[in-house]
């Protein structure tokens, strides 16, 4: 009887669950159907003049400029919304906040990365790197360090070494197009080792302080070790180009928050008719027909319906390094070889798809300090319970100061060239070789920190040896592969100098006694590791073999389809990208506009004032940032970075902003009414069917089960 009842209970269950498994299935099969019956019915505009992939930096700042006149419709797709606010806070804590809530990766948006010398990390996101390039709107500024750093001026002139006019010259309007940096002039170290007028824009929405919002004790000794090293005083890095030594420019706000690019360009732009940005869809097949890219196949990650839109000027791919040859392969352009390897038809033999990628090389060298570190300043229970939290010390850029030389092997290489090619950046912090690349600020011991060090990040901008992005499969849902390549003999020989010079300035009398170099393999050729950024993989150039977009950033051989992002960039440098991709970016809004204006002359706008549907809907987005003020205001002189990233969290899910989030979507009510009445009707029908069948599997009397 016992064995009779259990059996029954278990085909009971089991009838119960498929019940309920079916009736999910065919209500969220109701809710696709009626959220693409809502997209097709909602009179949208399935094509615009221009598509941009990719809501990231170069995304956001593309948005902005081709939708400025009002002349042409713009459709943004990114994979996430609108960042949450906590992410315009001062660097150390929004950092924290990210390690904490890892908001960044998708599905077939992870990347597993080899490097030497480390074992490979199944995944670039935030739980195993400690960071990734992020997909809410503003892209990977928004998990920026905030260093403002531009390219050698002669690095910028190599770009177009094949043609083209990329240079310096070119590129300097760009840059202060973006640029809002007159400030710069009244800052502490320009006006104490500067003259004249600092080499910024001043009318830009990109913010560059006047001073860092806090710089730490140790910044100071450093800058002196490095002078005693023979490195010259500098007012400003980026007016100033040689060897020498400063503290570092940022892209903070004046309240010492961080700027990212959603801020920047994207909030400025929300409200305009002609533009539509398009969150939770990830694009994973360009559309070609005949040689012309004419659309965007999509998929929107929330209701896991596949979509195409049509552009009627051009396709513009903002995608990132990684992600932009990733799109290109998966729709046919790419090695003949490796398209068909994976069994994918070619639709344009480009072999420099996923190639040359060039990204600095580092190695962090520390020494053990007396002097209260970054470590120590956190609170408990990051900091020893001991120490007592400096919540100013949360607004530091980490790589507080910059130290610049070119070395014996450059020189040798090339005699008349200039420009630095080593950088050796201070952190008042140790930072633990663990992994690569390497983890944030704060976790590369367990907590709390004990090693109290300062580190010198010894970095190699021009590396022969390069890496690049693969792909294993077809399939959107597969995620890429990054492989850095080895240093060469020629890179271990400039590793080696680097290293020396470090020793050098880090083991200077010039820090507070005593120091003692920390021995944990750090400066060993083999413990170089490249950072979160490249470029490269789609670089600019003539030759089809070598290069994938010519110097108008316009794929070869397939028209209609541009590329603009850090991918296009063919030079390695010691810096971080955002200047760069600013610039470019800038640049190339003027030349796609240029090229469409005869097109539009007279024209009136386009505008896609159609019914938007759910996931077309505009974005909204936090406008303010969350300063230091408002955290202190919160917990005192002494709140701990634990209580900071708290708030923060508090702050993320308040109601204003969970509109925004990813997850959050907000059917319009014709959808709504719409998915109620076919799930009453499918969920009446699969009752009556349940019921038959119930009563099959277990005989009459049975239907109390599902009751
Ligand atoms: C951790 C970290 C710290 C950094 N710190 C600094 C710094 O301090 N200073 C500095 O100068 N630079 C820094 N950088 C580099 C800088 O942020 C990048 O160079 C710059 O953001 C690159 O811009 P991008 O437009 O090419 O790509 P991203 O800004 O990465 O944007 C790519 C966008 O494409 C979207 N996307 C990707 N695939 C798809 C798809 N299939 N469909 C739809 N959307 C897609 C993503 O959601 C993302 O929003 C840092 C980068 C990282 C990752």
């Amino acid at each position: 009887m016992l064995v009779s009842n259990a059996l029954l209970c278990r085909s009971g269950s089991a009838v119960q669950f498929s019940v309920f498994a079916v009736m999910a299935a065919i209500g969220k099969c109701t809710v696709i159907m009626c959220a693409m019956l809502g997209v097709a019915a909602g009179v949208k505009k399935d094509e615009y003049d221009f598509v941009i992939v990719g809501g990231g930096l170069a995304g956001t700042v593309l948005a902005n400029r081709l939708s400025e006149s009002g002349t042409h419709s713009v459709l943004l797709l990114n994979v996430a919304g609108a960042p949450p606010k906590a992410y315009s806070s001062p660097v150390i804590v929004s950092d924290e906040f990210i390690m904490k809530s890892n908001m960044t990766a998708s599905e077939g948006l992870e990347v597993r990365i080899n490097q030497p010398g480390y074992k490979p990390v199944p995944k670039f996101s935030t739980t195993e790197t400690g960071s990734s390039p992020a997909r809410w709107l503003g892209g990977s500024t928004l998990v920026q360090l905030t260093l403002y750093l531009r390219d050698h001026p002669e690095l910028l002139d190599t770009w177009s070494a094949e043609g083209g006019d990329w240079n310096w010259e070119k590129l300097r309007q760009y840059f202060h197009r973006a640029e809002n940096g007159a400030s710069r002039a009244d800052s502490k170290e320009w006006l104490s080792a500067g003259s004249g007028t600092p080499d910024y824009g001043n009318k830009g929405p990109w913010h560059i302080a006047k001073d860092p919002a806090y710089v730490h004790p140790l910044t100071e000794q450093f800058l002196k070790a490095a002078e005693a090293a023979g490195f010259p005083r500098l007012g400003d890095l980026n007016t100033q180009q040689g060897k020498g030594v400063a503290i570092t420019p940022v892209s903070q706000h004046s309240d010492g928050t961080k700027m990212n690019s959603y801020d920047a360009y994207m909030l400025p732009a929300m409200d305009r008719p002609n533009l539509v940005v398009q969150h939770e869809s990830r694009a994973d097949r360009l559309i070609v027909q005949d040689g012309i890219c004419t659309g965007v196949a999509y998929r929107h990650l929330g209701y896991r319906t596949d979509h195409v839109v049509k552009a009627k000027r051009e396709v513009i791919l903002s995608s990132g390094y990684i992600y932009t040859p990733r799109l290109l392969f998966l729709s046919g352009i790419g090695s003949q070889q490796e398209l068909e390897a994976v069994g994918l038809p070619v639709v344009q033999n480009l072999p420099a798809v996923g190639k040359n990628l060039t990204a600095a090389r580092f190695t962090p060298m520390a020494w053990h300090t007396r002097e209260p570190s970054l470590s120590q300043m956190m609170g408990s229970p990051i900091s020893p319970s001991h120490s007592k939290a400096v919540p100013e010390s949360f607004q530091s850029a980490v790589l507080e100061g910059t130290a610049r030389f070119r070395s014996s092997v450059a020189k040798r290489e090339n005699p008349r060239a200039e420009r630095p090619d080593v950088v050796m950046h201070f952190m008042p912090l140790y930072y633990a070789p663990k992994s690569a690349p390497i983890q944030y600020s704060l976790q590369g011991e367990s907590w709390p920190l004990t090693t109290n060090a300062y580190t010198l990040l010894v970095t190699l901008g021009e590396t022969e040896a390069k890496g690049s992005v693969s792909f294993q499969s077809g399939a959107p849902d597969v995620s890429p592969v990054v492989t850095h390549d080895p240093l060469t003999a020629r890179d271990k020989e400039v590793a080696a100098e680097a290293v020396r010079l470090a020793r050098k300035v880090g083991g200077s009398s010039q820090f507070a006694q005593p120091t003692q170099f920390v021995e944990n393999n750090a400066g060993d050729a083999d413990m170089f590791t490249a950072v979160y950024d490249g470029r490269g993989t789609c670089r600019m150039g003539n030759d089809q073999l070598t290069s994938v977009v010519n110097f108008n950033l316009e794929v070869h051989g397939v028209e209609r389809l541009r590329i603009v992002d850090g991918s296009v960039i063919p030079q390695g440098s010691p810096y971080l990208a955002v200047p760069e991709v600013l610039a470019l970016t800038e640049r190339a809004a003027d030349l796609i506009l240029h090229k469409h204006a005869h097109e539009l002359h007279g024209a009136l706008a386009e505008h896609t004032t159609g019914h938007e549907s759910s996931h077309q809907r505009k974005q909204t987005g936090p406008a303010a940032t969350v300063p230091l003020s408002a955290l202190i205001a919160s917990f005192g002189s002494h709140t701990t970075l634990t209580q900071a990233v708290s708030h923060l969290k508090f702050i993320n899910s308040a109601p204003g902003l969970a509109e925004t989030a990813e997850e959050t979507e907000r059917p319009s009510v014709a959808i709504i009414a719409g998915c109620c009445l076919g799930v009453i009707m499918l969920t009446a029908f699969v009752k009556v069917l349940v019921t038959s069948f119930s009563k099959k599997v277990n005989g009459p009397g049975s239907e109390s089960l599902l009751a």
